[in-house]
């Protein structure tokens, strides 16, 4: 895990449910931070097209958590996180170079 920390850039993640342990995996070139807020809001408004949150809705519609009505972020567990060292963009870089 090393030096990486939420003002780390370039790096992949997982959230894991914490209600099933499924994953959602994901990457991204701005800030851990800034990228969490993303994905915080959208949950907290029941956004549909967030994925993040229609799988929280599975959980809720299930009769096990009754008064499950309030899905956010902290129901799943930031994990997995790594370093991507090269970016897609720096592979067209280099792809642009070869022509
Ligand atoms: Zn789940």
């Amino acid at each position: 895990m090393g030096d990486i920390d939420c003002s780390s850039s370039n790096v992949s993640y997982a959230y894991q449910c914490y209600f099933c342990n499924k994953q959602y995996v994901d990457e991204t070139s701005t800030s851990l931070r800034i990228r969490a807020n993303g994905h915080r809001f959208p949950i907290e408004r029941k956004h549909r097209l967030s994925s993040l949150y229609t799988h929280l809705k599975v959980h809720a519609d299930n009769s096990s958590l009754p008064d499950y009505n309030r899905p956010s972020l902290g129901d799943y567990i930031l994990m997995s996180i790594e370093q991507i060292h090269s970016s897609v963009s720096d592979w067209q870089d280099r792809i642009n170079r070869l022509k």
